[in-house]
C-alpha cells in the first residue's frame, strides 16, 4: 500500500495492523529510495506472511529482490522474528541497535520476551524466531543512505532495551518511524516484560523533542502522513505535566 513516493506499507497482520500480512505482524514499511530499497521491520516471517509482504512490495511498484537493507526497530518477535528468513532470501543487510544485536544473534528468547509471549499463546504453536546475524550494529549518529533517502538511527529505549527509531529524510516529506516508542495520540507501550523501562521511555521521548518530522510511522495502529509531530507533542505535554502518556495496551 503506497503511502507516499518514498514509503509503502507492506506488512502488518490483522491483530495489530491493517491485515496486509498475517497474525501478529507489526507494520512493515518499505523505504523506496529510487535505486535502493530498505525494509523497516519484517514481522514474524511465516511462509504466508513473507509471500504477502513480497506481493505488497510488488504492488507498490518495487522489485522485492532489491531490498538490500532490513532495519529493525527492536527485537520483539512481531517486528523481527522473520529477519533471518528475509536475510537469507534477499541477502538483505540486517541493521539493529548495537544493544539489541546480541539477543537477535543468539536467539535469546527470554531477552526478547518471545518465550513468554509464546507461552501465552500470543504467536501460535508454529511461530519461530531463529537467530539472525546483525550485519550492521547501529550507534548514535549513524546515518544510512538508501538511494536518495537518508535514514538516521535514533536510540529510543524504554519499550524495551535497544529500541531504535528511524528518521527518514530527503524525500517529499520527513518521516519518523517510531517502532513501539510512540504511537498516534501520543501513546507509548508499557508491558510487563523483562526490559520495559518507563523512565527510559520518557527520556527517549524527551530526546525526540528536537526532531522535526511530518509523518509518524509507528509500529502499530494509525499512521499520520501529516502532523506527525503533534502526536509527539501530546506525549511531551503529558510528561511536562508529570503525567505518564497513555499506553497502547
Ligand atoms: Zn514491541
Amino acid at each position: 500500500m503506497r503511502l507516499t513516493d518514498d514509503i509503502a506499507l507492506v506488512g502488518g497482520g490483522p491483530i495489530f495492523g491493517f491485515g496486509l500480512t498475517v497474525g501478529t505482524d507489526a507494520h512493515c514499511y518499505l523505504v523506496d529510495g529510487g535505486d535502493a530499497l530498505a525494509l523497516i521491520d519484517c514481522g514474524m516471517g511465516s511462509d504466508e506472511s513473507m509471500e504477502l509482504l513480497v506481493q505488497a512490495v510488488t504492488s507498490a511498484g518495487c522489485d522485492p529482490s532489491r531490498i538490500g537493507t532490513l532495519l529493525l526497530t527492536h527485537y520483539h518477535a512481531d517486528h523481527a522474528a522473520g529477519a533471518r528468513r528475509y536475510r537469507d532470501r534477499f541477502g538483505a543487510r540486517v541493521c539493529a541497535a548495537a544493544e539489541a544485536a546480541p539477543a537477535i544473534e543468539s536467539a535469546d528468547h527470554d531477552r526478547t520476551s518471545f518465550a513468554a509471549a509464546r507461552a501465552l499463546g500470543v504467536f501460535g504453536a508454529d511461530a519461530a524466531y531463529p537467530a539472525c546475524p546483525v550485519d550492521q550494529p547501529l550507534h548514535p549518529g549513524d546515518v544510512l543512505q538508501v538511494g536518495r533517502l537518508s535514514i538516521r538511527y535514533l536510540p529510543t529505549p524504554g519499550h524495551c532495551a535497544g529500541h531504535a527509531a528511524y528518521l527518514i529524510e530527503g524525500g517529499e516529506r520527513t518521516y519518523l518511524c517510531s517502532g513501539d516508542a510512540l504511537f498516534a495520540g501520543g501513546k507509548i507501550y508499557l508491558q510487563a516484560t523483562v526490559d520495559c523501562d518507563l523512565q527510559a521511555s520518557l527520556d527517549s521521548l524527551r530526546a525526540l523533542a528536537d526532531v522535526e518530522f511530518d509523518a509518524l510511522l509507528p509500529g502499530h495502529g494509525p499512521i499520520a502522513l501529516t502532523g506527525g509531530r503533534l502526536h509527539l507533542d501530546a506525549a511531551l505535554a503529558a510528561i511536562r505535566g508529570l503525567s505518564v502518556p497513555g499506553s497502547l495496551a
